[in-house]
């Protein structure tokens, strides 16, 4: 799961940035409104915690703007304490949840996992399921009920990927745009390696889930009968 952060307290953004990290998310931080409106627009993130006061373009005008063009990615809007106005333009404006500043790191986490839940993709708090397997997003663990085995990041984040796209096709362009990002130097032959390294991990849990080929697109997962 890709996050982006629109928060331009820098030290407060990087923080949030190392704590999704360590939760296995992939977190981005940009410090003004524009940036954030580019970003958010993208349509490569799965959820943006954003920040309502901003230089350059307020939270509130890019969530707007995102609602406009369709964007559905759940957003987190971050307000002042105590101001409810801000909760309740933020809603209207099409906010899936707030929090108020100073937060937990606990809550928000918890915060995420609820919006992801009501994406319908995470099955209980931690596990993903597809087929005969299930995936761990917090030990990064994938078991067949016989045996596990522990994925890398990069390996899980391309599964993940994979289990939340599970009827379409995942284009290559949008694994190098989700697992390494939009200005990477990442190529087809990275992509390439991490199936076939994650092809070897199922193929060892003997599970009937495999990656099929789409010849010029890219890959889906799919279930053996
Ligand atoms: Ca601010």
């Amino acid at each position: 799961m890709r996050i982006l952060i629109v928060e331009d307290e820098v030290h407060l953004a990087e923080a949030l940035v190392q704590i999704l990290k360590k939760n296995n998310y992939t977190a981005d931080a940009v410090y003004d409104g524009e940036e954030g409106l580019d970003n958010a627009l993208s349509g490569i993130y799965d959820l943006v915690i954003l920040d309502i006061m901003l230089p350059k373009m307020d939270g509130i005008s890019i969530l707007k703007k995102m609602r406009k063009e369709r964007i559905s990615t759940p957003v987190i809007l971050l307000t002042a304490k105590g101001d409810v106005s801000d909760k309740v333009i933020g809603l209207d404006s099409g906010a899936d949840d707030y929090l108020a500043k100073p937060f937990a790191t606990e809550e928000l986490l918890a915060r995420i996992r609820a919006l992801s839940r009501r994406k319908g993709e995470v099955i209980n708090e931690n596990i993903l399921e597809f087929g005969d397997i299930e995936l761990n997003t917090s030990s990064l663990k994938l078991t067949n009920s016989i045996k596990d085995v522990k994925l890398t990041l990069k390996e899980y984040e391309l599964l993940e990927l994979l289990i939340m796209r599970k009827n379409v096709v995942t284009p290559k362009e949008l694994i190098i745009e989700k697992l390494w990002g939009f200005d990477s130097q990442a190529e087809y032959n990275n992509v390439e390696v991490y199936v076939s390294f994650l092809r070897k991990k199922l193929q060892y849990l003997e599970s009937k889930v495999y990656i099929s080929t789409i010849r010029g697109v890219g890959y889906m997962l799919e279930v053996k009968d």
